[in-house]
């Protein structure tokens, strides 16, 4: 079907924002994720959370949001020794990469959904990468994702198309996107149920979610909110 997408989705902001972008674009809407033993495994129930909240506070969208796909990918934790997958530190290594890059990851995230895509006879795919502030990651560049689409067109003789619609935006404009799209009730949403934090952390609450405060995710997830200023939102309204 050409008006159907399937999202990356993993319960973060990012993701949360690209659901809702995608629920907005297309007629049919499913949702795939992945348990790779990622240390912050709380963002595999806090997506179910959001995707409650999304089917009961936006009706429109109820109807069209269809199937959510999980799969289990545990062997990527097996061959990585990365933060994200292990208690290690997080900090910048010496190949000028965070601790938390886990290689390939997005790689095999997009063959797996490509995969399941196939199945579901969804042409587009959609994912939160960024090149703007996202920690250098190289699969996330936007060469990175253009490539994989080839490789994807190519290797099942498809035509997917890849969309990145926070590719080129930082953290502050993807708070901004989601107001845009969904309002207060959205960026709420957002605020309350998705999970960024690496380390898993759900115990503090700031004005901007849950998280340690701390580590490079929560830092990231602050400084937008806080140049988002959500308050003057309040002041207008
Ligand atoms: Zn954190």
């Amino acid at each position: 079907m050409t008006n159907k997408a399937l999202v990356l989705f993993s319960g973060g902001q990012d993701s949360t924002t690209c659901l809702a972008w995608a629920l907005e674009r297309f007629e049919q809407v499913e949702t795939i994720g992945f348990d790779y033993g990622q240390r912050h495994a709380i963002e595999l129930t806090c997506r179910g959370t959001v995707l409650n909240h999304v089917r009961e506070r936006f009706p429109n969208w109820d109807s069209k949001l269809g199937e959510d796909h999980v799969l289990d990918i545990s062997v990527l934790s097996s061959i990585s020794e990365t933060a994200l997958t292990r208690d290690a530190e997080i900090a910048m290594g010496e190949n000028g990469l965070p601790t938390t890059f886990v290689p390939g990851r997005n790689l095999v995230f997009l063959n797996f959904a490509g995969a399941v895509a196939y199945r579901r006879s969804a042409k587009h795919l959609v994912g939160g990468m960024c090149e703007t502030d996202f920690s250098g990651y190289p699969d996330c560049r936007d060469d990175t994702l253009k490539a994989v689409q080839l490789a994807l067109n190519l290797g099942m003789d498809k035509r997917f198309v890849i969309h990145t619609p926070l590719m080129w935006i930082d953290k502050s404009q993807i708070w901004e996107l989601a107001h845009d799209i969904g309002g207060k009730s959205l960026v709420d949403l957002i605020v309350e149920d998705t999970h960024t934090c690496y380390l898993g952390n759900r115990d503090q609450r700031h004005s901007w979610g849950y998280g340690c405060g701390t580590c490079p995710a929560c830092e990231l997830r602050a400084q937008g909110w806080n140049k988002f200023r959500p308050e003057r939102l309040q002041e207008a309204s």
